[in-house]
């Protein structure tokens, strides 16, 4: 083949890993190597590890929630016992991950889940949390003021509805199950699933409207 496709005036930027590991990098590096050596964990299981949390996203929270909409019964499940009915949407749950508390806003009542120790979040279930989640600012804040951090966030409770903040833990984590948008009568689970954003479920805005 003469000539080619990849010929253009664009120069390359280099691709390559990043040359300096950081700080934290090489702490995180040095930590599994001692894990391997005292036959802690194999390098496997750490791979392993990193890749079911990589493959996890809002979208598969997203997927719980639609079905807690459509399936009341479904939903007290939920309710109950978060990892078993989350287990029953074909997700990998083991005994020795966190318990998953799962709580649905109300007109009464809304949740906002905040780690305030550091950065606990139902990772195997949304994936990785957003940086503002590890944030010292919302970690104190959504305690002491949670109704101006959902203000920030463009969501204004009602003053009639009670606020109630979750503060994770090592053992528990939470998802919010977010209210079903008005004019969604007849929706299948993905059409829902699309409305249904990581902050929904963390609480600190509102499921889409589907206009
Ligand atoms: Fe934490």
């Amino acid at each position: 083949m003469s000539g080619s496709n990849h010929d253009h005036d664009i120069p390359h930027a280099e691709v390559t890993t990043n040359p300096e590991p950081s700080f934290f990098a090489n702490r995180v590096r040095a930590l599994e190597n001692v894990l391997i050596k005292k036959g802690v964990c194999t390098s496997d299981e750490i791979a392993r590890a990193i890749q079911e949390t990589e493959s996890r996203s809002p979208a598969d929270g997203a997927r719980v929630v639609a079905r807690a909409w459509t399936d009341q019964v479904y939903k007290i499940r939920l309710l109950k016992n978060g990892k078993t009915a989350v287990a029953e949407l074909g997700y990998a749950v083991t005994g020795d991950m966190p318990e998953l508390v799962v709580v649905e806003n109300t007109e009464k009542v809304r949740y906002l889940v905040v780690c305030t120790l550091c950065s606990c979040y139902p990772r195997w279930l949304l994936g990785r949390p957003p940086d503002w989640y590890k944030s010292l600012s919302y970690r104190s804040r959504a305690v002491s003021e949670p109704r101006v951090v959902m203000a920030e966030f463009g969501l204004n409770v009602d003053p009639g509805t009670t606020v109630e903040v979750l503060d994770s833990t090592a053992d528990i984590r939470y998802l919010v199950i977010p209210q079903r948008p008005p004019k969604t009568h007849g929706f299948s689970e993905a059409q829902l699933a699309n409305l249904v954003t990581r902050d929904s479920m963390v609480g600190t805005s509102n499921a889409l409207s589907p206009t």
